[in-house]
């Protein structure tokens, strides 16, 4: 049996989108002194601003700030996102080389169509993954599949405890995607614009329910037990 070679490992459908929601939770991984890595299923190439080169530089400056060494970048087509075996067999390459313990997908009710297709592919590759009859390559079970929110929140999610410095970090971590957040001259104008100040607003919402300074939401597909009223079984 195999060990796990990385405690958390994160999927994007697009550069920016881990941050986005679940920046704070990997600062908070790597404060803790655990691996962490990303994986950006495209290059965001469709995307109203910026180009794929400038995106993954944004993405690993990214990266640098959030403390992750390594980051991939699938090179999937942006928009062309399917639940199709040679997208699915990709993946469970990823995961079985990267052996993570836990998995992060963006949200399945995301209103964003290639953020529920990531969310798809990731659950279907962490089930193949699994399988000893799925390809040659050594089997590996990821204990939980997390999925995180980018513009849509389900009802009642699980709100992670974030620090002061989490916060900060996740801040600092999505200003180096100047091509998505920064308005000025020729830029189309998106719905990422403003995004800064509403992400920081919502995740101290967030943490203000659970009297933290931030907070991010979480769901998972699987039940939650709790070891008594105080613990949850993970
Ligand atoms: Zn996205």
């Amino acid at each position: 049996m195999q060990s796990c070679r990385y405690d958390v490992m994160v999927f994007g459908a697009h550069p920016d989108d881990a941050e986005i929601g679940a920046g704070g939770m990997i600062a908070q991984e790597v404060r803790l002194g655990r691996k962490v890595v990303i994986c950006d299923l495209t290059a965001g190439e469709m995307g109203s601003n910026g180009d794929a080169v400038q995106r993954r530089a944004e993405a690993l400056a990214s990266a640098e700030v959030l403390g992750v060494s390594e980051r991939l970048c699938l090179g999937f087509p942006d928009r062309g996102l399917q639940l199709c075996d040679n997208q699915i067999s990709e993946i469970v390459r990823v995961l079985r080389d990267y052996r993570p313990r836990m998995v992060l997908s963006p949200w399945h009710g995301d209103d964003h169509l290639d953020h529920v297709q990531a969310a798809g592919l990731v659950r279907a590759a962490a089930l193949n993954a699994r399988l000893r009859k799925y390809g040659s390559s050594e089997p590996w079970t990821v204990e939980r599949v997390w999925e995180y929110f980018i513009h849509e929140t389900s009802a009642n999610p699980l709100l992670l405890r974030l620090d002061d410095e989490d916060g900060a970090i996740k801040q600092k971590a999505l200003r180096c995607y100047l091509s998505q957040f920064q308005e000025g001259e020729g830029t189309v104008s998106t719905r990422l614009h403003g995004l800064l100040q509403r992400l920081e607003w919502h995740d101290r919402y967030a943490g203000s329910q659970i009297g933290a300074p931030w907070a991010e939401g979480f769901w998972q597909r699987e039940p939650l037990g709790l070891y008594d009223l105080r613990n949850m079984l993970l």
